[in-house]
C-alpha cells in the first residue's frame, strides 16, 4: 500500500499520490503517460488528478503495475474492476507476471520481453537485467544469439522504455550481445556506467 507520510513532494493536490519509495521502473509512466511524471533524480510523482474513467482506469493500472506500491489513492483501496488482463490492441493481453522468463515474437515486428530484455534509455541500447538474472547469465547470452537471428521492429519490455529499435539496428546490437556478456561477465554487466538500475 502507498504511504501517504512518504509522498512525493512534487504530486499535485488531490486523492491520488506517488510515495517515494518508487525504484524508477518507468512501469508507472507507461501505464499512466502524462498522469505520472518523472522528477529530476528519476522518481515518479502525479503530475494530473485522473480526469475521467478511461484515465482513471489507467492510473489503477498503474498502481496494481507497481513493484513497491508507491501508487495511492486517499479515498479508495482497490480499484472497482480487475486492471488485468488488460487487452493492449485486439487480440494482444497485458496479464501480469510469469514464472521464469518468456519471449513472443509476434508478426516479425513485435517482440515482448519481459525482464529478459529492455532498451536502456540512459545508453542507448538493448541492455540486460544482470542482477536479476538468476538461473545462468551464459544461458541468457545463447538466448540473446538466438533472439538475434529475429526480424524486430519494437521492444516491448517488463521495464525500461518500450521502445521503436528498428530492425538495422536490433539486428546490429543483437549481434554483438551474447558476446560482449560472455566477455564481460554477470558482474562486470552490473557495474557498468548507466546500468539498467545504476543510473540514479
Ligand atoms: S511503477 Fe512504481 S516504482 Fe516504477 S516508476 Fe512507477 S511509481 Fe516508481
Amino acid at each position: 500500500m502507498a504511504r501517504l507520510d512518504s509522498a512525493h513532494p512534487e504530486n499535485v493536490e488531490g486523492p491520488w499520490f506517488v510515495d517515494t519509495r518508487c525504484i524508477r521502473c518507468d512501469v508507472a509512466r507507461h501505464w499512466a503517460p502524462g498522469l505520472i511524471e518523472m522528477d529530476r533524480d528519476g522518481r515518479s510523482y502525479l503530475a494530473r488528478q485522473p480526469d475521467g474513467p478511461e484515465e482513471t482506469a489507467a492510473l489503477w493500472r498503474a498502481a496494481e503495475a507497481c513493484p513497491t506500491q508507491s501508487i495511492g489513492n486517499m479515498e479508495i483501496r482497490r480499484p472497482p474492476d480487475p486492471s488485468f488482463p488488460h487487452q493492449l490492441t485486439p487480440g494482444v493481453w497485458a496479464l501480469g507476471h510469469t514464472e521464469g522468463s518468456v519471449v513472443f515474437h509476434v508478426d516479425g515486428r513485435w517482440l515482448f520481453t519481459g525482464d529478459t530484455l529492455q532498451w536502456n534509455q540512459r545508453r542507448n541500447e538493448l541492455d540486460l537485467f544482470p542482477e536479476q538474472t538468476f538461473q545462468s547469465w551464459d544461458v541468457l547470452a545463447d538466448s540473446m544469439d538466438r533472439l538475434s537471428q529475429l526480424r524486430v521492429e519494437w521492444v516491448f519490455a517488463g521495464h525500461g522504455m518500450w521502445h521503436n529499435v528498428g530492425t538495422e539496428l536490433y539486428a546490429e546490437q543483437m549481434a554483438r550481445l551474447g558476446a560482449d556478456m560472455r566477455h564481460i561477465g554477470q558482474v562486470g554487466w552490473s557495474q557498468r556506467p548507466h546500468a539498467a538500475y545504476g543510473w540514479y
